[in-house]
């Protein structure tokens, strides 16, 4: 186990930056999620740290030690890649051992070692198949006891779970988090579905054209986004421009919202995001509630998805988006004008 740390990272690809001034600390032990868009440069920091690609500028360390000149095999991480193909003419026990045979270990320790590893990965029975009489949770499984039976300082994962169909990725995940707190290992994945982020990251960072723009643990950075981007990166955001006046914001189109965050100077342009699920649909007659913030919307459409209900509302032009969950009431119908509320302490200010 080890703490793995960036600093001031850059790489370029001929005159294209990767990755542009990236420092990030990996705790020990942690379960680090990197999330971004295509492009936004996570593989690129994940195969830095693995020792596939070596910095332009920055400094990579593992456990203390300075890494960027340090060989892959030396570095003692574990990885599972996307592609995670295992061999297909060996059984599961020989594709799990093949990190400790190669490492010369005596085969009582092997036979140990990969017992325990296909333990930890409830795949012990199986390992006499080989891949093709699996089911693709069970060969990600495989793959996972294979980067895991080195017992590497770190553990390092490109979207482990993308091959997965919906289901058996849910399943996955909690089996994932469950086995890296067994472990204990400093975990770093790489991934771009913004709820697996959610689930399984004790912290996340997020990447964006090469630069890292927020980091903290999913629930800091879900209701504190710092960024527009990041607001409707992880997670769905109503954005609306305005100008400070009075402690408040002024909106484009007249009223006037209340936050609890910092404002810059009287008459400065600011941005705030309000997230769905914190806005309030009451009708023309309806109390206002406790909440101070209020403007008015109309109802475009009322989405029924199960447990909860979507409404696609318009302000003028601006389209609007409010969660609700699903009370069993009938929904407000399409074209009814509505008044929107929401709490001040739910008006995030938020950066361009
Ligand atoms: P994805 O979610 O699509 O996997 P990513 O965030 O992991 O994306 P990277 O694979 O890190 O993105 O790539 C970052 C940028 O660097 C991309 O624009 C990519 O085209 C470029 N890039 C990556 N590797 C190379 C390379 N070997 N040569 C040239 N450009 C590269």
């Amino acid at each position: 186990m080890a703490t793995v740390s960036a600093k001031g990272v850059s790489k370029l690809f001929g005159t294209f930056k990767a990755l542009d001034d990236v420092s990030i600390d990996f705790d020990d032990g942690g379960f680090y999620g990197l999330l971004g868009p295509s492009g936004s440069g996570k593989t690129t920091l994940l195969r830095l740290i693995a020792g596939f690609e070596f910095p332009d500028s920055g400094s990579i360390s593992i456990g203390g030690e300075a890494v960027e000149r340090v060989p892959t095999e030396k570095r003692d991480v574990g990885m599972m890649f996307q592609s995670y193909a295992l061999f297909p003419n060996m059984s599961v026990f020989d594709n799990v051992a093949f990190g400790l045979t190669v490492r010369r270990l005596p085969a009582s320790e092997i036979r140990k070692r990969v017992g325990e590893a296909l333990q930890l990965v409830r795949l012990d029975g199986l390992d006499q198949r080989r891949p093709h009489q699996l089911s693709g949770g069970q060969r990600q499984r495989v793959a996972l006891a294979r980067a895991i039976v080195i017992r590497p300082r770190v553990l390092l994962l490109d979207e482990p779970l993308s091959a997965l169909d919906k289901a058996l990725r849910t399943g996955m995940q909690v089996e994932l988090k469950r086995i890296q707190r067994e472990i204990g290992i400093t975990t770093i994945f790489v991934t771009h579905d913004q709820e697996e982020a959610l689930t399984l990251s004790d912290r996340i960072g997020v990447l964006r054209e090469g630069r890292l723009v927020q980091e903290g643990a999913p629930r800091d950075i879900y209701e504190r986004p710092n960024s527009a981007f990041a607001a409707t990166f992880l997670g769905d955001a109503n954005l609306f421009e305005g100008a400070v006046e009075d402690g408040a914001v002024r909106l484009a189109g007249g009223p006037l919202v209340r936050t609890d965050d910092p404002l810059p100077a009287a008459g400065a342009s600011v941005t705030v995001a309000v997230r769905p699920e914190r806005m309030t649909v009451r009708l023309e007659g309806d109390d206002s509630g406790p909440e101070h913030n209020e403007i008015g919307a109309q109802v475009e459409a009322a989405i029924f998805a199960g447990n909860s209900l979507t409404y696609h509302l318009k302000r003028g032009d601006m389209p609007i988006r409010v969660f609700v969950q699903n009370s069993g009431a009938a929904p407000v119908a399409a074209g009814t004008p509505v008044r929107l509320t929401w709490q001040p302490a739910h008006t995030i200010v938020v950066s361009r």
